[in-house]
């Protein structure tokens, strides 16, 4: 069986490479349950490895000498490479994890955007002249890459959560490792493939598959990294952060959510419904901005939900890569079990399931659950404080702004957040008054390069994407010019 699966290797210091000892592990299609690749299990000896290649291309290679106009264009080009191959490495992701083929291809033809928009970055980088209130000085800064990245991903949006690392650490002109999921390292190497036909060069951008130990472990306590951009859950978080102290490497932190959809009583009914829809069933709740908090005025409260559970109820279940599913199975058979035992925390405490709240029939193996959702529920309850990360909704109705913006702030999360309203006043008041890294107002999981995302809270730290995203892979350094003629005055006091 071994024999027939699709073999990869790991990409280090620009060479296809086996893990050091020799090692492999198997990577299943969600929707089946079946195998279809292996993978090499890397060890810490693979992870030295690549973070010395990416330390000596970040000190004396070419990419070290390059300027930040050669630097974007090679970005350009693998922006270019991407769009080219947009399709295939969608392919690539559903087979890994099970997500929609149109929400894969959709987030793949859109990924170009991000490489060009951080190409068109990187030589606009630049420091300031200081305008210092002493004579005779004359002071600037410089913004300069940090040198090696440690990149970690989860398995959700593989290509599209690198891409918010990669693309801006290398418009900064660092270099990178890169450690994807365990469940989903394909598309990423051959994301690879693209690198290497871009141009970059050798130890670049490098890839160590394999798990949180010891890969992901031995990468966040290297020596030789100096920042590190993590997304996924709050437990392995803790172990980067602890693993950062090594070397006091700075961290970016994007976890999870429990984020609020709020429908106000003057808000479109039908838009609010499927706004609902888009945040908790899309993706069949396996996305960190998931809206799995649906709070509905109680004035509109019956048509909302009816048009809620009309659209949950016809959701079409099955073959992600079939163009008329809507939601497909979940990643890993550990994620379907974590739902289903959710679920079963919501009925022990006393909430009431209006749909779902079971694996459909007449689908194989695949890794499948039904969209689910609950009312009677209080905001609480484990279904309403705990991260499912799966197509599960609690509904809670509510009666004034006052008590909304309470309720959606109890939470130890502050990932995302909709709002669903047509009077402007009131949808900037809760969006101020929200605590969440992204607002969205009659609109939710939209994206763009030019938006950071991150959240606050128990959602993390630091932002991705956007300009903002530029400082976050570079730092200042001051430099001080004495343009006097005169001798040094007193060396005894600061000057
Ligand atoms: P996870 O935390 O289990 O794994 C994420 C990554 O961390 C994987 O590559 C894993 O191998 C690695 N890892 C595990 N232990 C480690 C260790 N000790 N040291 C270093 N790395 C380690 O998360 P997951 O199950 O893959 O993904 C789901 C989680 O990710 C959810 O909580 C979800 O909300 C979050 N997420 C957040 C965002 C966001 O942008 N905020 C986006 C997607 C997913």
């Amino acid at each position: 069986m071994e024999n027939q699966l699709k073999r990869y290797q790991m990409y280090i210091g620009g060479q296809w490479v086996d893990s050091a000892s020799g090692e492999t592990f198997t990577s299943f299609n969600p929707a089946t349950g079946e195998p279809w690749c292996t993978v090499p299990k890397g060890t810490a000896e693979d992870v030295d490895r690549a973070v010395r290649a990416a330390g000596k291309a970040f000190e004396d290679s070419a990419w070290a000498k390059m300027t930040y106009t050669q630097r974007g264009k090679l970005l350009r080009r693998l922006g270019d490479l991407i769009a080219e191959r947009a399709e295939e490495l969608a392919v690539y992701e559903t087979l890994d994890n099970g997500k929609l083929l149109r929400e894969m291809r959709g987030q793949l033809k859109y990924l170009p955007e991000y490489y060009h928009y951080f190409a068109g970055l990187a030589d606009k980088i630049h420091g300031e002249t200081l305008p210092i209130d002493k004579p005779d000085l004359f002071v600037f800064s410089t913004r300069e890459p940090l040198g090696v990245v440690a990149a970690i991903t989860p398995w959700n949006s593989p290509l599209y959560l690198t891409t918010l690392k990669l693309a801006p650490a290398l418009a900064a002109g660092n270099t990178i490792v890169i450690k994807p999921s365990e469940v989903t390292s394909a598309s990423l190497l051959e994301l690879m493939r693209l690198v290497e036909e871009a141009g970059f060069p050798p130890g670049v951008v490098n890839v160590v598959t394999g798990f949180g130990d010891p890969v992901g472990s031995a990468l966040t306590s290297h020596p030789w990294v100096n920042r590190i951009a993590f997304t996924g859950g709050p437990e392995s978080a803790r172990h980067v952060v602890r693993g950062s102290a090594e070397n006091f490497a700075r961290v970016s932190l994007e976890l999870g959510g429990k984020s609020p959809n709020i429908v106000f009583e003057d808000a479109d009914p039908y838009n609010a419904a499927m706004g609902i829809v888009a945040g908790i069933f899309g993706a069949a709740g396996q996305s960190c901005v998931a809206g799995s908090r649906a709070f509905i005025h109680a004035d509109v409260y019956d048509k909302v939900m009816e048009l809620l559970v009309g659209r949950a109820s016809g959701i079409k279940i099955g073959d992600p890569l079939a163009s008329e599913t809507e939601m497909g199975p979940l990643a890993i058979p550990g994620q379907l079990q974590r739902v289903e035992e959710y679920v079963q925390a919501g009925l022990d405490e006393g909430a009431r399931l209006v749909f779902g709240g079971r694996r459909p029939e007449g689908l194989g193996k695949g890794w499948y659950y039904t969209p689910t959702i609950f009312e009677d529920a209080s905001n609480q309850m484990k279904i309403a404080q705990e991260e499912i990360f799966g197509p599960v909704l609690t509904v809670i109705p509510f009666r004034s702004e006052e008590e909304v913006v309470k309720l959606a702030n109890e939470s130890k999360y502050g990932l995302a957040a909709g709002i669903w309203t047509s009077h402007v006043g009131k949808a900037h008041r809760v969006a101020k008054a929200i605590r969440a890294g992204i607002v969205w107002i009659n609109t939710y999981r939209s994206i763009s390069p030019i938006a950071p995302i991150g959240g606050v809270k128990f959602s993390g730290y630091g932002r991705e994407g956007g300009w903002e995203a530029i400082y976050e892979y570079t730092q200042s350094k001051v430099v001080w010019v004495n343009t006097s003629t005169e001798p040094m005055p007193d060396p005894f006091i600061m000057r």
